[in-house]
């Protein structure tokens, strides 16, 4: 069984909805996993904005507007009286179900029921559509399988669990169609898995029976061995390890939801990222394998923070920097990368909510320094210490170039570098041109 998720943009029409029968093959076992269409989980926020804000008159306004583009959507999308009635009716239950809202208390658990409508509607379009056309399919609903605990971690073994029994039920059946994104939380509620968690719902699913690989449909032809947009000359990268991906995904989130390589390399099931506009093109495959001695990719993460403490108390001392991460941790914030000295600590941030409360907790250590529109850029591929020289040739491509931070040995993936975001594509190009050209 092969598990195939089609992002927002590859449901975005209605022609591009009909043209997912170029790459499904209904006669191959497969579920088929489904976003929201393009903008709608955008728009099931701003409604739920306006709920929470009890602005009910923007709330309607924008709840019919998204309802007029669902009408003109199936009126495209059908051609039989049946089937646009069935859509219709599909379509007007869902707006006045959202409609309903407006009555009732809005707290964060009514927000997450409104943003599910968007898969929920995206994949029984899909279904009504294909059964229009005759062809042959299962729709499951996500809710019945999809969970997360109480940290809000996917249970893949309930998942599994209560999966398999359904998917045996319909031993005929070969094409399966589902939710990304949404989910039930540890207390039965409708939750979701995070903003474009479908990616991560597919490879859920792919961990949770064992399949034989994930494919992630997008519009681009694989990940690039560098942002494209700065660029000239990138390539797909043909193929990553696990570790690699997973290095890559925290820069890369729009191609990959970073936290969906985990739950494939746990259960080692190939994930492969390939493009609804290209379908024959090879894209990237990720699997267990890494091809040693090679660089893969250049990428970069803008909108980040340095934060400086010095402190002669750190000299020689234990538990220092146990007390600087509290502070962190109090704050539910994350950190990137960290380098150390012997009387000072620096580490970056891209979440800045909180800093004025952070600063003010670490001053109390020493001297505070901030930092702020730096990049973080980041090669991965073997860095495996004793081969190739490759740190060597990182450096000397940026030796022009000012660096803030650098963090190597982490992994044996990758090699990060800070620098200020004024000098980052001067960097990527460099980079470049030393490591592919
Ligand atoms: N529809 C959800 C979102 O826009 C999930 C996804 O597309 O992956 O975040
Ligand atoms: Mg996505």
């Amino acid at each position: 069984m092969k598990i195939l998720k089609f992002g927002g943009t590859s449901v975005g029409s209605p022609e591009r909805i009909k043209s997912l029968l170029d790459i499904i093959n209904p006669k191959e076992k497969q579920i088929v996993v489904l976003s929201a269409v393009s903008g709608t989980t955008n728009r099931l926020v701003e409604i739920s904005q306006a709920f929470l804000n009890n602005d009910k008159s923007k709330a309607t306004k924008l709840i019919n507007n998204l309802h007029h583009f669902y009408t003109k959507f199936i009126s495209e999308l059908f051609s039989t009286p049946e089937g646009l009635e069935q859509g219709a009716n599909l379509v007007n239950y869902h707006f006045s179900f959202i409609h309903s809202f407006a009555n009732d208390l809005f707290t964060p658990l009514e927000e997450k029921i409104i943003l599910a409508q968007g898969e929920l509607i995206s994949t029984t379009l899909y279904q009504f559509y294909l059964n229009e056309i005759g062809v042959s399919s299962k729709l499951l609903s996500a809710l019945d399988f999809m969970k997360i605990d109480e940290d809000n971690e996917p249970d893949v073994a309930f998942i599994s669990e209560h999966l398999k029994p359904i998917l045996a039920d319909y031993p005929d059946h070969t094409l399966f169609i589902t939710q990304g994104f949404i989910c039930r939380n540890s207390f039965g509620e409708i939750d979701n898995l995070r903003r474009g968690g479908s990616d991560y719902t597919a490879s859920l699913i792919g961990a949770a029976i064992n399949a034989e690989e994930v494919q992630i449909w997008t519009d681009i032809d694989g990940m690039h061995n560098n942002d494209p947009r700065i660029v000239s000359g990138t390539k797909p990268i043909a193929r990553l390890s696990f570790d690699e991906a997973a290095e890559l995904a925290y820069f890369g989130a729009k191609i990959l939801h970073p936290q969906s390589v985990f739950p494939a390399q746990k259960y080692k099931i190939p994930v492969r990222l390939l493009n609804t506009m290209d379908p024959k093109a090879p894209g990237t495959l990720i699997t267990d394998d890494s091809e040693r001695g090679k660089i893969k990719s250049i990428a970069a993460k803008d909108g980040i923070t340095a934060i400086k403490i010095q402190s002669s108390r750190m000299l020689l001392a234990y538990g220092f920097l146990r007390r600087v991460f509290e502070v962190f941790e109090r704050y539910k914030t994350p950190i990137d990368m960290i380098t150390t000295s012997e009387v000072a600590v620096s580490v970056t941030i891209d979440d800045t909510r909180n800093l004025e409360e952070i600063l003010s907790e670490l001053n109390r250590f020493g001297t505070v320094e901030i930092d702020s529109d730096q990049t973080i850029i980041c090669v991965v591929g073997d860095f495996a210490a004793q081969t190739h020289g490759y740190a060597s040739r990182v450096f000397e491509a940026l030796k022009h170039i000012p660096i803030r931070m650098i963090s190597y040995g982490g992994s044996s993936y990758n090699i990060s570098l800070l620098l200020k975001t004024d000098y980052k594509v001067e960097a990527l190009r460099s980079l470049h041109s030393r490591l592919f050209e």
